[in-house]
């Protein structure tokens, strides 16, 4: 049985998603206040440095200790994110990060309520989906919205508080109905926060607050053979025939046939390409939306530039020809 890539992204989503909200509870990485120390895969992790301040260690080895504990780890794990981000993009985003996760879930309950994936957008976008289904707006989904919205803002909330706290402690309390007045205001504030985001700018966090998407794009940008969805515009006329179902499913709110400079914010979720597979089904030459990287993604990059260049005969046949 052969499953689609979009059923594996939704796997790997979901998987992270959950580990985002299990990762505290087993001490698999947070930050304890009290102790005011991070833990990771269930150790603690300190710089050690209270053993110089006690004179058992000496000042070189505590500053060995500051390399190998502190400074290693993050510099290792920033040299990864950026080398993944310059060759494949903001695969982290689309793939794996729980904020997407729930931008994507409310996207898809929001067109149900109101046939737009963002309350920002002036047109509801067609009903035909690229796979021939239909969506009608239906307002009562805002009775599901609403609710959906709220759950996400609230375990948002709770979870960003057990990577600061215990998380045995604030889930006891939580449970006990024994939350402190600041464990309360912390939750109802951040739920709030939260609530506002999800509802009314998750396009926008993603786009311009978020340091992690910023940084993967800006890495992908200076990469111009990087993994890239591409435009068989030598078809171009093609698209006559289909009713942009590329840019209406984007849930960037991206027009994927259009220069990398404008998909800045790509988060290589591939779904614009399954569409175009989906809506050129019948068509022997395939579909005008893939994935490319190397000499095949050159012609993207280019036209930032505003310059032409040939794209190589072999880039969008299909793989058996
Ligand atoms: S342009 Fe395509 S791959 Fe990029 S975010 Fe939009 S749908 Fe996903
Ligand atoms: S690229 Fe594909 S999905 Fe997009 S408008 Fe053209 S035919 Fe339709």
């Amino acid at each position: 049985m052969r499953i689609d890539r979009q059923t594996v992204r939704l796997l790997t989503q979901a998987g992270f998603f959950i580990l985002f909200l299990l990762a505290p509870i087993f001490d698999l990485f947070r930050l304890d206040l009290n102790l005011k120390h991070f833990f990771f895969l269930g150790m603690n992790w300190t710089l050690g440095l209270d053993d110089f301040v006690a004179g058992r260690i000496s000042a070189l080895e505590a500053a060995f200790r500051l390399v190998v504990r502190g400074g290693l780890p993050i510099l290792g794990t920033i040299a990864l994110g950026i080398w993944v981000s310059w060759k494949y993009g903001r695969l982290y985003c689309g793939w794996l990060c729980p904020h997407f996760s729930v931008v994507e879930t409310i996207n898809h309950f929001m067109r149900r309520a109101t046939g737009k994936q963002s309350l920002w957008e002036h047109h509801p976008q067609p009903e035909r989906n690229a796979d021939g289904s239909m969506t009608r707006a239906d307002p009562r989904y805002w009775l599901l919205l609403v609710p959906i919205v709220t759950g996400f803002s609230f375990a948002w909330a709770l979870a960003l508080l057990t990577y600061l706290l215990p998380p045995s402690e604030i889930y006891g309390n939580l449970w006990h109905g024994t939350l402190t007045r600041n464990q309360t205001i912390f939750i109802s504030a951040a739920t709030l926060a939260f609530f506002i985001e999800f509802m009314f700018a998750r396009h926008l966090f993603c786009r311009y607050a978020c340091a992690i998407g910023l940084f993967q794009s800006l890495a992908w940008m200076g990469n111009r053979k990087a993994l890239v969805i591409g435009f068989d515009r030598r078809r171009a006329i093609t698209c006559a025939d289909c009713n942009a179902a590329c840019d209406n499913v984007c849930p960037m709110r991206l027009k994927p046939r259009s220069i990398k400079r404008h998909m800045f914010t790509c988060t290589q979720c591939g779904q614009c390409a399954q569409s175009c597979e989906q809506v050129q089904t019948n068509n022997p030459q395939g579909p005008l939306l893939k994935w490319v990287d190397q000499a095949c993604a050159l012609d993207k990059s280019a036209r930032d530039f505003g310059h032409h260049i040939e794209i190589p005969a072999h880039c969008y046949t299909k793989p058996s020809e």
